[in-house]
């Protein structure tokens, strides 16, 4: 069995950081272009073994190496160019050696970071550039890794798993939030709204301004406040408001 201690806040957000400064450490000396914020608009240059060493620095940090110790010779590390709506994808496969495990990561899902400035989010966290989206799409596959490993069988939609991603990483969901090509191309016919227009909304006999962020049934609006929990790049503050198609003019 892989263990674990419940990590708390404090600690998950140390390990990150420093994993990330480790992780930045590694493609610099590499003479990567992985750098941050290096990359809008074009794409990530990363290869299979820098996913390898991402995945080795949350073992030494988070798992006291035992993944490396149970499962290090049966580890694939993969990048999928096809994968355009999933971040990551863990792959369990049986031989007469038994499991072999591995984990693939989206590189469409980290390009399209940068194709709103939006806030993103990846398992309910925010995400402030492509390098953070990476790391908390390792950390959820990490969690179907163990729990696989563990059970035989592991599902994000079910209690145990994400039991399992709270207390090792203290995630608050299961999807990301990045933008795809197709979200923004997406429009509602009778509105003709798109993400990242322009709108204006009605509340309360107060008039809103923001841009759309997202769309599902009803659009994600960003409208500036300053005291909104949300911020971009350039630290404007925003709100988030929900509002239904029909209510949104432009
Ligand atoms: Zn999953």
């Amino acid at each position: 069995m892989i263990k674990w201690e419940v990590k708390s806040e404090s600690y998950i957000l140390n390990a990150r950081n420093h994993i990330k400064s480790e992780f930045l450490k590694l493609l610099e000396i590499n003479n990567h272009s992985f750098t941050a914020n290096a990359l809008e608009g074009k794409s990530i240059l990363l290869s299979n073994s820098f996913i390898k060493k991402l995945f080795y620095l949350y073992d030494d940090n988070f798992l006291k190496g035992q993944l490396e110790k149970f499962i290090g010779d049966k580890m694939k590390f993969s990048l999928s160019k096809r994968m355009t709506s999933s971040g990551g994808k863990s792959i369990f496969s049986k031989s007469v050696q038994g499991y072999s495990y591995e984990i693939r990561i989206s590189l469409p899902v980290l390009n399209n970071f940068y194709l709103t400035n939006s806030e993103k989010r990846v398992s309910g966290l925010v995400v402030l550039d492509h390098i953070e989206a990476l790391m908390i799409i390792m950390e959820h596959e990490i969690c179907h890794v163990i729990e696989f490993y563990n059970y035989g069988q592991s599902n994000c939609k079910a209690y145990r798993f994400k039991k399992i991603s709270i207390e090792i990483f203290n995630h608050k969901g299961v999807y990301h939030e990045i933008p795809s090509e197709k979200s923004l191309n997406k429009k509602n016919k009778s509105t003709n709204i798109s993400v990242g227009d322009k709108v204006k909304f009605t509340f309360k006999d107060k008039i809103y301004e923001g841009f759309v962020s997202n769309i599902t049934k009803r659009a994600t609006v960003m409208v500036l406040d300053s005291k909104g929990q949300y911020k971009d790049k350039e630290g404007n503050r925003y709100g988030k408001w929900y509002v239904p198609l029909s209510n949104l003019h432009k």
